[in-house]
């Protein structure tokens, strides 16, 4: 158990100017520096490496030449094996220091930081290296004159780019099964939330990761995730973020060398609550945190909740006493359920979103407001809107902020109609006593995830799937080792 002394001990450290990892040194970028600014108080917590194209290119090379000289591709499934356990431990003995850096990055709460990044992070590299030996080869069933093989390789070069939510997680979910099945690669994490990822980078060095295996490019995602996208070398992208970015991924790769691409995107995810749901109150406790935890800033987050009208007065007022009740503040706090936005810019977005939706004609209920702006952080409340019909905005568009639309639904078709309007398809839940109907909506509902009676949570076992516009990928699970790798089949002639 964590104490507050221990994270008071790390929360006002210095960090150094951070530089850029390639081909197994940290090396100042090329260009100049970006300002990382903490949620917690908006002040100056130190500066990254704005990386250019052409140090773009130098990692790529060193990538490359770390895959060609087979220095990890060629190495025995048990020495990859092990260098990645060595990764997970060494991720576990550091943990406190990796979320505490992360939570002054981006200000997601410490108890959540702790779970979801470093504990999240060590799993999926011990998953992956526990895995990377299980995955065999075929021989296909042929006339007796041939024999056919099909051979997993892995694909070369893998870029990954990363968003500022859970980026230890999320950089984990890429590179450990990447690593795994024996690519090199280039990782670029959000410039709103790097700090973290750079300190992966040391840990990989630490454990033995031979130089230029994994490489860390930080800066602008414009120019660095920009660079990588029309990259010639680069083989594939496993990319998480939003939708506009992973669209215009798909025009470089087009324009420049057909790299796959591997898109975990946005949600507008529906949360639906039956009135036959055991308990009510457990519900609203589980749908409210769902939400409203690290500020919303949650790809799976139950956005749109839709509630059967016999019971949408209850739930709603039980959902505004949790909300009330939340503690916000200082997210290195242990008090406080909810910590800071992001950043500045989110939180902007976060407001507009609710004067929108207010000129739209949603009730705003409960919450709006940007709060403790004496700290000089980011802080907001929960927020509540009813009366959301789904012609407007807020019941369409991804706000990744800490905002809850409510719905009314008649049945269980019209409960379908509404959660299926939408052009996402990441995450849903449906809350109810009654087997067959859940069984009907696993079916129906158009997502890659349905949670049935909670909401989030999941282990590595379990991909993390989705439909229409939140993406393509498959992050987590053993179908990640299928994503990094490619089949090549032998057919030979017998004499
Ligand atoms: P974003 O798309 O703005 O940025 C994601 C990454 O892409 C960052 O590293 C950024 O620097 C880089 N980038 C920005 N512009 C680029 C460009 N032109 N070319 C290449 N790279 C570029 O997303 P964000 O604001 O960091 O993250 C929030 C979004 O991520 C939300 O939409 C959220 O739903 C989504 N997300 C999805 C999942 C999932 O698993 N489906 C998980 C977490 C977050």
């Amino acid at each position: 158990m964590v104490t507050q002394a221990q994270i008071d001990l790390l929360r006002h450290q210095e960090i150094p100017q951070q530089k850029l990892l390639i081909n197994g040194k940290f090396k100042q970028g090329e260009a100049d520096n970006l300002a990382i600014i903490s949620p917690i108080d908006g002040a100056v917590l130190t500066h990254i490496a704005n990386a250019t194209a052409n140090d773009v290119d130098e990692a790529v090379m060193a990538a490359r030449k770390s895959y060609e000289s087979g220095i990890w591709a060629k190495q025995s499934p048990a020495a990859r094996k092990k260098i990645l356990f060595r990764i997970a431990e060494l991720i576990e003995t550091q943990a406190l220091e990796l979320a505490v850096l992360g939570v002054r990055d981006n200000g997601t709460e410490i108890g959540m930081a702790l779970r979801a990044e470093p504990g999240s992070a060590a799993g999926t590299f011990r998953y992956y290296a526990e895995a990377l030996d299980k995955i065999n080869g075929e021989v296909t069933p042929t006339d007796e004159a041939f024999l056919g093989m099909v051979l997993r390789e892995p694909l070369g070069v893998v870029g990954a780019i990363v968003p500022w939510n859970f980026p230890l997680m999320i950089a984990a979910w890429k590179i450990a099964p990447a690593l795994a099945m024996g690519n090199s690669v280039v990782l670029k994490p959000s410039e709103q939330a790097s700090l973290s990822v750079l300190k992966l980078g040391e840990i990989c060095l630490q454990a033995g990761l031979p130089e230029g295996v994994l490489n860390i490019v930080t800066g602008k995602g414009s120019v660095v995730g920009n660079a990588m996208a029309h990259h010639h070398d680069i083989d594939a992208i496993g990319f998480t973020g939003s939708g506009r970015v992973g669209a215009s991924l798909m025009q470089a790769a087009a324009q420049s060398n057909l790299k796959r691409l591997f898109l975990e995107l946005g949600g507008k995810s529906p949360n639906i609550i039956f009135a036959d749901t055991k308990d009510l109150i457990q519900a609203a406790k589980v749908s409210a945190n769902g939400i409203f935890r690290n500020s919303g800033e949650v790809c799976v987050a139950g956005s749109r909740l839709l509630v059967e009208e016999s019971i949408a007065e209850e739930f709603t007022s039980e959902l505004i006493k949790i909300a009330k009740n939340f503690k916000i503040g200082d997210p290195l706090d242990v008090t406080n359920d909810i910590g800071a936005v992001s950043n500045q810019q989110q939180l902007i977005s976060d407001i507009e979103f609710v004067g929108n939706a207010t000129q739209e004609g949603a009730n705003l209920l409960q919450g709006g407001k940007r709060i403790l702006q004496e700290t000089g952080g980011f802080y907001m409340q929960p927020t509540i809107f009813t009366d959301v019909t789904a012609e407007m905005t807020i019941f369409k568009n991804e706000v990744f902020g800490p905002i809850l639309t409510i719905t009314p639904f008649k049945d269980e078709a019209h409960a379908l109609t509404l959660a299926n309007d939408s052009i996402f398809g990441l995450a849903s839940a449906v809350w109810t006593e009654n087997l067959s109907r859940a069984h009907r909506m696993i079916r129906h509902i158009k997502a890659g995830i349905v949670y049935v009676n909670t909401y989030g949570g999941a282990d590595n076992s379990v991909p993390m799937a989705a439909a229409k516009q939140s993406g393509n990928g498959i992050d987590k699970s053993l179908h990640a080792l299928t994503t990094y790798s490619q089949l090549k089949t032998a057919w030979i002639k017998l004499s």
